[in-house]
C-alpha cells in the first residue's frame, strides 16, 4: 500500500454485538495499488503450468481442511450461523477447490479442432487463457463457499484475484487470504481489500479484468454501471425467490423436511433458499399438516442448541417483519411463527399459507426464515406461477413420476429433483441464474471458462489447396469455389 490505512471498521458477533475483529477501510488509491501488484503476480501465476498451480491449490486446501474448526468458529462468530453449518459450508467449498485444480487443464488446455472442407490445408486449436486480475466481491451469508466459487475457479484458470469480502465477514476473508499466502509466498496472487461498499465500488473502477459479484440485484446494477466505464465484464450472482414444487405423488415427509431445510437453514439467508412452496391441491392439506408438525421443534436463537442462528445483518429482521406483516394483512395465515416471532436479531421460523401472489412475500427476496406455502390446481399452474418471477436462481421439485419433466420446465439455473441445495455441492455442475438472479456461472467447466478468454489459432499445415486470401486468386479458383459451395450447401 502506498499510504497507511487510517480508518478502520469492526466486524461484530451478531449474537452478542462483541467485536470479532478490526479491519482497514481501504481507499480507492489503495485498491489501485493492490490491483497493480496483482497484475505482476498474475504474470508469474499464469506462467506456471496447470500442474504447478494445482499442486499449490491442493496445499492450500490441505491447510484449510486441517484448520477447519478454527475457520468454522470464525465464520460462526461473524455470521451467527451454527458452527456445524459453518463447517458444512467449508467442506463443500473444499470439494470445489479440489475439482477446479484437478480439471482446469482438461477444460481449458489447448485442443485441436477440425477445420472443415474449405480449410483442409489448415490446422486449428483453441485454448482458454486467463483474463489477468479478477475482482471478487463477496457476500456475508456463505462467506467461504460463495466467494470460493469464484476465487478457486479463477485461480485454477491462472488469474490473480483481489478479494473484497462483505463488511460483515472480513475476518473470514482475511483468514482465507493469509492461508493462501502460506503456500504461495512468492507473489501476491490472492490479495484482500476490506472496507464498506465504497471499497467494492473502487474495485469495480480499478480496471480489473473481470468482477465476480455476489449480492443483491440492486447492488449488482450499481456494479454494472461502475464497470461500464472501463468495459469490465461482470459475473452477477444475485438473489432469488426459489420455489419448491410438491406434486400429488410426492413423498410428503421428504418434501416437508427439504422445505424446512431450504427455507430455514442459515436463517433463510441464502440465495438458493426456498421461499415459495406450491403444492398440488390433492395433497395440500396433508403436506401443510406434516410441514407444521416437523417445524414444531425448530427454534432460532443465539445459544449453541438452537438449530437456527441470529440474522447476520442488523437491518434484515425489519425486511422479514414487513413481508410477514404485509402477507397477514392481505389475508395470509401464519401456521408457524408469525409477526410476533421477529425479534431484534433473532427471527423465529415462520410458515405462511394462502399468501396472495402479488404480496412482497411472494415476489421479493425475503432473505429470512420464512416459507410461503400456496395451493395449486395442478403442476402446470405451479410452473406458471414459478416462472412468473423475475428471479430464476435455484428450485426444487418433489414428485415421483414427473420430477425430471417439471425440472426442465422451470426457468432457473439449477433444479433439485427430490432434494434441495445439493446441486451446489456437485462441483461439475454450473451454478448461476437467469433474469434478476444474474448471469454468468461459477462452478464446473463453465465456472472455469468464466475467468478466461478463448484463444483461437489457425495455422497452415499444408501448401494452400485453393489460394483464397490472395489478390492472385484466379478465375478458375472462383469457379471451383462456386461449384464446391453448391455441392456442400446447395
Ligand atoms: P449488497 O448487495 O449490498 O452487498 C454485497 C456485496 O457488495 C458486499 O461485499 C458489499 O460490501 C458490496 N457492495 C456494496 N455496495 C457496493 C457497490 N456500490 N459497489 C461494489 N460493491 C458493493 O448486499 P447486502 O449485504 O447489503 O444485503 C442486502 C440484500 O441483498 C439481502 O437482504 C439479500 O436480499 C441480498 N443478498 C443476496 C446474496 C446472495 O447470496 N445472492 C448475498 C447477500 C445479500 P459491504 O458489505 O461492505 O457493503
Amino acid at each position: 500500500m502506498s499510504t497507511e490505512a487510517v480508518v478502520t471498521f469492526d466486524s461484530l458477533d451478531p449474537a452478542t454485538g462483541d467485536r470479532v475483529g478490526s479491519h482497514a477501510v481501504h481507499t480507492a488509491e489503495q485498491v489501485l495499488d493492490t490491483v497493480a501488484r496483482a497484475r505482476e503476480a498474475a504474470v508469474w501465476w499464469a506462467g506456471l503450468s496447470f500442474a504447478e498451480r494445482a499442486e499449490r491449490l491442493d496445499r492450500w486446501r490441505g491447510i484449510i481442511a486441517r484448520r477447519l474448526p478454527q475457520l468454522a468458529e470464525l465464520s460462526h462468530a461473524e455470521t451467527g450461523k451454527p458452527t456445524s453449518d459453518a463447517q458444512l459450508e467449508i467442506v463443500m467449498a473444499l470439494d470445489h477447490l479440489a475439482w477446479a485444480a484437478k480439471n482446469a487443464r482438461k477444460v481449458l488446455g489447448r485442443k485441436r479442432v477440425s477445420t472443415g472442407l474449405m480449410a483442409v490445408d489448415l490446422g486449428a486449436s483453441v485454448e482458454y487463457l486467463p483474463l489477468g486480475v479478477i475482482g471478487v466481491i463477496g457476500p456475508w451469508n456463505f462467506p467461504v463457499f460463495t466467494p470460493m466459487g469464484s476465487i478457486a475457479y479463477a485461480l485454477a484458470a491462472g488469474n490473480a484475484v483481489v478479494f473484497k469480502p462483505s463488511e460483515y465477514t472480513p475476518g473470514v476473508g482475511a483468514w482465507l487470504v493469509d492461508a493462501f499466502a502460506q503456500v504461495v509466498p512468492e507473489h501476491p496472487v490472492l490479495q484482500l481489500v476490506t472496507g464498506l461498499g465504497e471499497t467494492g465500488a473502487a474495485l469495480c473502477r480499478s480496471g480489473v479484468d473481470k468482477i465476480a459479484f455476489t449480492g443483491s440485484t440492486a447492488t449488482a446494477k450499481k456494479v454494472l454501471s461502475a464497470c461500464a466505464d472501463t468495459l469490465t465484464p461482470v459475473l452477477v450472482e444475485a438473489g432469488g425467490k426459489d420455489v419448491l414444487l410438491v406434486d400429488a405423488d410426492a413423498d410428503l415427509e421428504a418434501a416437508a423436511a427439504a422445505a424446512l431445510w431450504g427455507g430455514f437453514s442459515n436463517a433463510g439467508q441464502a440465495c438458493i433458499g426456498t421461499e415459495r412452496v406450491y403444492v398440488h391441491e390433492r395433497v395440500y392439506d396433508d403436506f401443510v399438516a406434516i410441514l407444521t408438525a416437523q417445524a414444531e421443534n425448530l427454534r432460532a436463537g443465539s445459544d449453541p442448541e438452537a438449530a437456527i442462528g441470529p440474522m447476520t445483518m442488523p437491518t434484515q429482521p425489519r425486511v422479514v417483519a414487513e413481508h410477514i406483516a404485509d402477507a397477514v394483512r392481505r389475508g395470509a395465515r401464519a401456521v408457524v411463527g408469525g409477526p410476533s416471532g421477529v425479534g431484534d436479531r433473532v427471527v423465529q421460523p415462520t410458515i405462511l399459507v394462502d399468501v396472495p401472489e402479488d404480496a412482497p412475500a411472494m415476489v421479493e427476496e425475503t432473505f429470512g426464515p420464512t416459507l410461503a406455502v400456496n395451493r395449486v390446481r395442478d403442476m402446470d399452474a405451479a410452473i406458471e406461477l414459478t416462472n412468473a418471477s423475475r428471479y430464476g436462481l435455484g428450485s426444487a421439485v418433489f414428485a415421483k413420476r414427473r420430477g425430471q419433466e417439471l425440472a426442465r420446465r422451470i426457468r432457473s439455473g439449477m433444479t433439485g429433483v427430490n432434494l434441495v441445495y445439493l446441486f451446489a455441492a456437485v462441483p461439475a455442475l454450473p451454478f448461476g441464474g437467469v433474469g434478476d438472479s444474474g448471469f454468468g456461472r461459477i462452478h464446473g467447466p463453465d465456472g472455469l471458462k468464466e475467468f478466461t478468454y478463448a484463444k483461437s489459432v489457425a495455422y497452415r499445415r499444408l501448401p494452400a489447396v485453393l489460394e483464397l486470401t490472395s489478390f492472385a486468386r484466379t478465375a478458375a479458383v472462383d469457379k471451383l469455389m462456386a461449384t464446391l459451395t453448391v455441392l456442400r450447401h446447395g
